[in-house]
């Protein structure tokens, strides 16, 4: 199993229920000891929770006993069978296999903008949320130290660009934490603070519908975010922003989530995919390889309940965790010679938290707006926590975060080297599938080489 996300976990819970250890052995490899709750991370960019609150453990589970590989897959040769993995201390490991799930996720995607990996942040990982909190905080503690009104007005504005559900919801969150912060800097003007949002697309979160779009637009209009669509970035310094209008925003805050591609390792499979997302079967199978399954946000699985021609399932943790349970069910009918089930779910719609008592949901087609919208938005992300611990971190975290509100302290991520896009993801390490292949015939087997970076 490559990848401990909603696809990859849903599937290794799933086999150490209904395998018995001695029918299978089940590896998992992942570069962390946690399954990540991505759809709450605004909120721990905001601080409405705690980083540790979304990140559930591995190992917390009544039948565990898989073993963890802490460490990325780099590259897979599938006529081999062999898998290559980049552990957390860069050793390269050969690991040969019988089946393999193929569930590494997706990383930011990028664009050929001047400036942009070197000067933006991403929305991806558990450390960029905590690194962002940190950066936006010392933004205004910085803005209030400074006698310099250029200076202080530049560090005041924030731009996010990405329209979808996840820079929508950075952008809501993070404005309610500086809106809220800045009460405690009396020496700062709140009208200096401004927040834009940016998408090249005509509208916000188009999955809402127009009327239910044009709401969550009205409320961070009315909250102050400035909202410009059809405009893209055109560069990116360390201490502008120029938008593709031509406009120049002084900031020292750009925050990127416009979107994102299949993992890096689909790439080195050397076969066929449906833009950068594996190809596969509605039963998540390789087509020409039996024991090989992909899923989530790295596999084009065919959305079978759309019913269109060529319809895929879009990337969402919905679709992702569902799928681990049925390519589960289809790892143990190959094993068992049974034959395999398609993947097929109805979209129950999109939950989207807007900060403080903001929300628009859509569930089963139902629009809804602030405290239903909330209820709903919070009652379906807490309901879908893996465990009972976590359920009760985030649950005691709304609870004090409602009573008590924010404290507004950095934790001292930034006193570090500056830390932008490419620094937090998984994405510098994979092979080409001729350097798998090469270091497949050249070593053989399963061995390991001390510090074998490329
Ligand atoms: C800010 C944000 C908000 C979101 N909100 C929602 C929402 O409200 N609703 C919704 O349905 N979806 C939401 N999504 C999308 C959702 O999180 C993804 O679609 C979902 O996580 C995909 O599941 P996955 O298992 O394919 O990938 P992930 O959950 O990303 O898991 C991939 C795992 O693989 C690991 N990995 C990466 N590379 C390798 C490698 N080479 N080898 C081994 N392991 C590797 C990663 O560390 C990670 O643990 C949101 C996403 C973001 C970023």
């Amino acid at each position: 199993m490559v990848g401990a996300g909603f696809a990859g976990v849903g599937c290794v819970r799933r086999l150490e229920r209904k395998l018995s250890p001695d029918e299978a052995e089940i590896t998992l490899v992942t570069p962390s000891s946690y399954q990540l709750y991505l759809p709450l991370l605004p909120q721990v960019a905001s601080g409405v929770l705690t980083p540790q609150s979304i990140a559930v453990s591995l190992r917390r589970s009544r039948r565990y006993r898989t073993r963890i590989i802490p460490g990325g897959a780099i590259g897979v040769d599938l006529a081999a069978k062999v898998c290559v993995i980049r552990t957390i201390t860069d050793v390269t490991v050969n690991e040969p296999y019988d089946y393999i799930v193929l569930a590494p996720g997706s990383i930011t995607r990028t664009f050929d903008i001047p400036g942009l990996t070197d000067n933006a942040y991403g929305m991806k990982t558990l450390a960029e949320a905590a690194y962002v909190r940190d950066h936006v905080i010392s933004q205004l503690d910085l803005a209030d130290a400074s006698q310099d009104p250029d200076e202080r007005a530049a560090r005041l504005q924030f731009v996010v660009v990405g329209g979808g559900y996840a820079g929508t919801e950075t952008a809501a969150c993070l404005q309610q934490l500086t809106h809220n912060a800045v009460k405690r800097y009396p020496r700062l003007d709140p009208k200096l603070i401004k927040w834009h949002l940016i998408d090249i697309a005509p509208r916000l979160m188009p999955e809402l519908g127009e009327k239910l779009g044009s709401a969550a637009q009205e409320i961070l209009r009315k909250r102050g975010i400035e909202i410009s669509l059809g405009v893209s970035i055109a560069k990116a310094g360390p201490e502008e922003v120029t938008f593709t209008d031509g406009r120049v925003i002084p900031t020292r805050t750009l925050i990127w989530t416009a979107g994102v591609v299949a993992s890096p390792l689909i790439g080195t499979l050397g076969a066929e995919t449906v833009r950068g997302r594996l190809a596969v079967t509605a039963e998540m199978n390789l087509p020409g390889h039996d024991g090989v399954f992909a899923l989530g946000d790295a596999a084009a699985v065919p959305d079978v309940a759309k019913g269109e021609e060529g319809a895929v399932c879009p990337p969402t943790a919905q679709h992702a965790m569902r799928q681990g349970k049925v390519v589960a069910d289809n790892v143990i009918a190959a094993l068992r010679g049974l034959p395999l089930r398609p993947y097929e779910h109805k979209d129950l719609g999109l939950v989207v938290d807007l900060g403080g008592r903001d929300a628009v949901s859509k569930p089963l087609g139902i629009e809804l707006k602030g405290l239903p919208a909330m209820a709903v938005a919070r009652g379906y992300h807490w309901s879908a926590l893996r465990t009972n611990v976590a359920k009760t971190r985030v649950m005691t975290n709304w609870l004090l975060n409602a009573v008590a509100g924010d404290d507004f302290v950095r934790t001292g991520f930034q006193s570090r080297s500056p830390a932008k896009l490419r620094d937090f993801e998984f994405v510098h390490a994979y092979l080409t599938p001729e350097q798998v292949r090469a270091r497949i015939e050249g070593k053989g087997g399963a061995e390991v080489t001390e510090g074998t970076a490329e």
